[in-house]
């Protein structure tokens, strides 16, 4: 029998799961095409960021993941459109046949329609820009040092994080700790009491996603550390000198930009029915509306529990319908039937800084230093390779007890390529 040829686009959580199970049979070839050539953890990048971790720590060559598996193909490419009537991927100026594709591209950053605003606030996706960041973040502070006058310092101190989901929280929490805690002592001139953290949210809470008790210990906690929340504030007219927030400048050199999201560019070449946040919705069995061999996953996907709730981008979702994909294809090449989607809620998390996190797991709610302990435990168990788990736990453990924080470096990079565009930063 000839060998099903499987293109996977994506090897985030969701593509490197379904490969994963799909590497074990021999009668598939797989194709697996990423424009990076290394997998991403990207829960811990705000690490990086915030010059807790190096680029390394949370990043695994592609190809080092599958070196014992003959039949998966590692690509280094973008993959540029999608021909479903034809079975064709067009990457490398070449169009591409396939048996199956499993689209799992992720998502990319929204701002709303003001795309000029990404130079000014970046957000947080991928390795270039949590460099970008943490170059901001620590050349604001290297400048407040050198300030000729108060004001000038007021400014590079005044930092706006907006977006109030996981990754704000986690970026306002780790900023106002890292000035506190860590540069306080390495800092001479610079005031660093002056430091100014904003966290804006549009809407009426932080951590939306989770229930309303542990929002407002977010909120507490973040207040506890200095963070300024600013609920019901829509921020706007982004410059390199600050934003507006309901008819107020806030005069700030670093905005970071953790709000909007939507899927990769990829999806667009998909003419297929789309949520607001232009998902592509797809099937009980995770495939493309009317095209039973192609499948959409992850992030880029939008899965339908019922009619008012769909399930949320997060590495869980991507991981399980991965798994699941990778287990049904290789049952149907087998002859049995396809099955449905059930995503198995393990509950969800976000830290907020030194010793605190929120977990909401089915009806448990904790917060505090157990919920920072799970985050830990549950964040290192994940990481993909003995080595990585190993020097990031070490490096955690150093910096709890040190108030370290190791990978300070500033990187000059006035652009960057990003999902096919070149941004120049101001
Ligand atoms: C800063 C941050 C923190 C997060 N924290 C958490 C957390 O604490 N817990 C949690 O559960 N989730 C978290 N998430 C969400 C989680 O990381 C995502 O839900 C998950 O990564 C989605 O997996 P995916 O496989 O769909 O996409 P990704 O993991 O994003 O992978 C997509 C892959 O596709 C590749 N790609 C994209 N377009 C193309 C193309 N055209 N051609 C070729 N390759 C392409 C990309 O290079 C990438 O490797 C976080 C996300 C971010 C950004």
């Amino acid at each position: 029998m000839q060998k099903k040829k499987i293109a996977i686009v994506g090897a985030g959580f969701a593509g490197i799961s379904a490969c994963k199970v799909l590497c074990s049979s021999k009668e598939v070839e797989v194709d697996l095409i990423d424009r990076r050539n290394y997998h991403l953890f990207q829960p811990l990048l705000y690490q990086v960021a915030m010059a807790g971790l190096n680029p390394s720590d949370i990043a695994i060559p592609i190809r080092k993941l599958f070196s014992k598996n003959r039949n998966v193909n590692i690509i280094l490419a973008e993959v540029n459109s999608v021909n479903v009537k034809n079975c064709e991927i067009q990457f490398d100026e070449k169009w591409n046949k396939y048996d199956y594709l499993i689209l799992a591209c992720g998502a990319k950053h929204f701002y709303f329609g003001n795309d000029h605003w990404e130079q000014f606030a970046p957000g947080l996706k991928n390795i270039e820009q949590a460099t970008e960041i943490r170059r901001r973040v620590l050349t604001a502070f290297e400048l407040a040092e050198k300030a000729m006058s108060k004001d000038e310092q007021k400014k590079l101190l005044t930092f706006a994080v907006i977006g109030g989901g996981p990754t704000g929280v986690e970026l306002a929490g780790a900023i106002s700790e890292m000035a506190s805690k860590t540069l306080v002592k390495d800092y001479k001139n610079a005031d660093l009491s002056e430091v100014r953290v904003l966290l804006i949210e549009a809407g009426d809470r932080i951590l939306s996603a989770f229930p309303e008790k542990l929002s407002k210990q977010a909120e507490n906690d973040l207040k506890s550390m200095g963070v300024e929340v600013k609920k019901n504030c829509r921020a706007s007219n982004l410059d390199q000198n600050g934003f507006s927030i309901n008819n107020e400048w806030i005069e700030c050199k670093t905005i970071l930009w953790a709000a909007g999201v939507r899927p990769s560019s990829l999806s667009k070449s998909i003419d297929s029915a789309k949520d607001s946040q232009e998902r592509i919705i797809v099937e009980k069995d995770l495939s493309l509306a009317g095209h039973k061999n192609v499948f959409v996953l992850g992030d880029m996907a939008c899965f339908q529990v019922n009619k008012h709730q769909s399930l949320p981008g997060i590495a869980p979702v991507a991981i399980q319908q991965g798994t699941f994909l990778g287990n049904q294809i290789l049952a149907e090449i087998k002859g049995y039937s396809r099955k449905e989607f059930n995503y198995w809620d393990k509950g969800i998390m976000a830290t907020i800084g030194r010793s605190k996190a929120v977990v909401s797991s089915n009806n448990m709610h904790i917060s505090g230093l157990m919920a920072w302990l799970i985050w830990v435990f549950i964040h290192i168990v994940y990481l993909m390779r003995f080595k990585n788990k190993f020097f990031v736990f070490l490096q955690w453990l150093w910096s709890y007890f040190s108030f370290g924080q190791g990978a300070r470096l500033i990187i000059h990079k006035s652009w960057q390529f990003y999902d096919g565009k070149k941004i120049n930063y101001k």
